[in-house]
């Protein structure tokens, strides 16, 4: 299966709107280019080789191609062709086969499939020739629309043929490519892989790339492209070659990423292991989108220019070349690429901030999941990839949070030993979570199994919100007690409290129990331990720790509008444009004031004065203190009767309204947001307050 990536939270988080605990989305498939010297090259016997040739003009979108599979004995095969193009030949070691007549549904799209039954022995060559029109680019695809699987798609802008759609006689497991590519001489294709030649002139340009290491299909990727590069050198005598493949508009950005994409680079090569690949190609995209590739990165032109991009997100797609494309999730066991590439990318940029932006983004894996109807989670051995907000806050936040548990528990050095040891034994293979946990415990030298399999296997987070503490009758320590056995063992951080005093220490939880003993520092007894401040365990949220966010009513099923103010029908239309693009629902149905009290979520769209009066009346709905020097719009969250999600949208008129159509729906992941001429100038989330429980006499 592919990996794709995601492109709206990136896009979101891009904007500075969300706290992005994971941007990127699933997507890597494409060609693993020729190892680096310390990753032994690993061609398995079993594994086909497909040589193409292909041509196409964006101008028409006529694609022709031939392809030779030569596939091993004892290997069984089902290829599959979109059917929009036709299949001209099909050949078995130069003898003509009639063509197959079987279709099959590809997702909307149908199939025309070719079985071919395993060898006895001796290796076959199966030959295809088709040829037929590639899809428009849709430029209108939004976020949404990216994350559904394409059809092959061209245009003079750019022309995106993705692994899984069907562009070629294809099948979802592990292949070794060499691709040619011709196009117009001003197109430049790019396939992940060795670039093995490349050339231009009058009648065309022509580039050749090349698989090494076993893939799961074949992504070309084509504009009028000018190409930059840069060669990375390594210790050893080895080099990357970086290159950016940028349309006109954003050119002057290739410099920049260039210089962004070796830091990373140099980095990981020399904390975890040699970089797998000949290079690494980031390349722009008239989609919005931010798909990962071995070797690759396909980045939309809208949200290149954005620094978020240029860093948090470049860093993840850089590292997803070790954990997701150098060794792969065996996808039958969960995908652990994306929770690992999470912590040592995105929160290691945020620890490298302040340990304060660090703590947000775990809290935020933990709202997310505080957002996931409960039962309705899946256990992180069933993740692939990131289709819908539970699955990404288990295969992300849940999954970064393990590894991070994991490291509080063996500490740093022994859990980057480990890691160092799992890239040399697993480079260029695919690995499970079982994998994983035998690296770590064989370096930490002894079981993690209390904590790996439960959080692996396991659904649901434990509160730790303790319903009692008692001092012991010795006077030194303290006995917590939980509401329900832990699920897992591990060292739960804690707070001490006497008075202003704070005194940091852990307690040790097992798995099983419900009670746990505090041994007190110093011996000097406290008033009050807080759990987990710094939100540094898989558990759900206490009180206090989750103020609302705007996001609790942008995806409610059931909104309501309230539009608090009249006016003229281009107020009216502002209005429900801006509840169009805000919300999930599609058709929300309209309230009156009449109906805040309601237990319903409602958003409430007004003028200054209307919208401060609701909060006269209801202090729920007041405008937080953050806000307090009134922009031209703010946006805040709040709730209302039976805790039910409250976004109140504030604005001076008109105008300042439709200023919000564009970036307003980007602040989902915060709790107010103010704007100025259509620019935020203050976001943020209230106060999250970890519970001090108070300890009995
Ligand atoms: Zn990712």
């Amino acid at each position: 299966m592919a990996f794709v990536v995601l492109v709206v939270l990136l896009v979101l988080a891009a904007l500075g709107t969300m706290a992005p605990a994971s941007h990127d989305a699933r997507a890597a498939t494409g060609a693993l280019a020729s190892p680096a010297p310390a990753t032994a090259p690993l061609r398995a016997a079993a594994v086909p080789q497909v040589t193409m040739s292909v041509r196409f003009d964006p101008e028409t979108r006529l694609l022709q191609g031939e392809a030779t599979w030569t596939i091993p004995a004892g290997v069984a095969l089902e290829l599959s062709l979109d059917r929009r193009f036709n299949l001209d030949s099909v050949s078995v070691d130069g003898r003509p086969r009639p063509l197959p007549t079987g279709t099959a549904a590809a997702g909307s799209t149908a199939r025309q499939v070719i079985a071919i039954a395993a060898a006895p022995s001796g290796t076959r060559k199966w030959q295809f020739r088709w040829r037929g029109e590639l899809a428009p680019l849709d430029r209108t695809i939004d976020h949404r629309g990216v994350i559904a699987a394409l059809p092959p798609m061209a245009s003079p802008r750019g022309s995106y043929l993705p692994a899984g759609s069907g562009w070629y006689p294809e099948t979802g497991s592990p292949i070794h490519y060499r691709v040619s590519v011709d196009l117009p001489a001003n197109q430049r294709a790019i396939v992940p892989g060795r670039l093995v030649s490349e050339s231009t002139d009058a009648t065309g340009s022509r580039a050749v790339f090349e698989s090494q290491l076993p893939t799961e299909g074949i992504t070309l990727m084509a504009g009028p492209y000018r190409v930059d590069e840069r060669m990375l050198a390594l210790p050893g005598g080895r080099s990357v070659r970086l290159r950016t493949y940028f349309v006109e508009s954003v050119h002057a950005l290739a410099q920049d990423y260039l210089a962004a994409a070796a830091a990373p680079i140099e980095r990981h090569d020399r904390e975890i292991g040699p970089y797998p690949f000949d290079g690494f190609s980031i390349v722009s995209s008239p989609l919005p989108t931010g798909f990962g590739l071995p070797g690759a990165t396909y980045i939309g032109e809208a949200v290149l220019g954005l620094p978020f991009m240029r860093g948090q997100s470049l860093a993840h797609e850089v590292l997803h070349n070790w954990w997701g494309n150098g060794v792969r999730p065996d996808w039958r066991s969960g995908n652990w690429s994306e929770g690992l590439t999470t912590l040592m990318a995105d929160h290691a940029l945020r620890a490298a901030q302040s340990p304060d932006a660090a703590r947000l983004m775990r809290w935020s894996w933990l709202r997310d999941f505080a957002a996931v109807a409960p039962g309705s989670d899946a256990p992180l051995d069933r993740f692939t990839a990131r289709t819908h907000g539970a699955a990404s806050a288990v295969g992300y936040g849940k999954s970064a949070m393990l590894f991070h548990m994991v490291r509080a528990e063996i500490g740093e050095a022994t859990f980057d030993e480990a890691l160092r040891d799992f890239w040399r034994s697993h480079a260029g293979r695919t690995a499970t979570w079982q994998d994983l946990q035998a690296a770590f415990e064989r370096r930490a030298g002894r079981p993690l199994g209390a904590l790996f399999t439960p959080m692996v296997t396991g659904t649901g987070a434990p509160s730790l919100v303790a319903q009692s503490i008692r001092a012991q009758a010795a006077g030194t320590a303290l006995q917590v007690t939980f509401a329900e056995p832990m699920p897992y063992s591990f060292s739960l951080p804690v707070v001490a409290w006497t008075g202003t005093r704070a005194e940091p220490g852990t307690l040790d939880l097992r798995r099983g129990e419900r009670t746990a003993l505090y041994t007190v520092p110093g011996g000097r007894m406290p008033e009050a331990l807080q759990f987990d401040p710094g939100f540094s365990a898989w558990r759900r949220l206490g009180p206090g720790e989750s103020p609302p966010l705007l996001r609790d009513a942008m995806l409610a099923a059931d909104i309501r509008v309230i539009v608090a103010s009249d006016g003229d029908d281009g107020w009216k239309a502002a209005a429900g444009e801006l509840a169009k693009r805000m919300l999930e629902a599609q058709r929300p149905a309209a309230a009156r004031p009449s109906d805040l009290d309601a237990p319903v979520p409602l958003l409430v769209i007004g003028r200054h004065e209307d919208i401060e009066r609701l909060g006269r009346r209801d202090p729920r709905l007041a405008r937080p203190a953050a806000l307090a020097r009134l922009p031209d719009a703010a946006l805040w969250a709040a709730r209302g009767a039976n805790g039910a999600p409250r976004l109140l949208v504030s604005v001076e008129d008109t105008a300042s309204l439709i200023d919000l159509h564009r970036r307003a729906p980007h602040y989902g992941a915060q709790g107010h947001v103010g704007f100025r001429n259509g620019r935020a100038i203050v976001s943020g989330v209230g106060a999250i307050e970890t519970p001090r429980i108070p300890v009995s006499p």
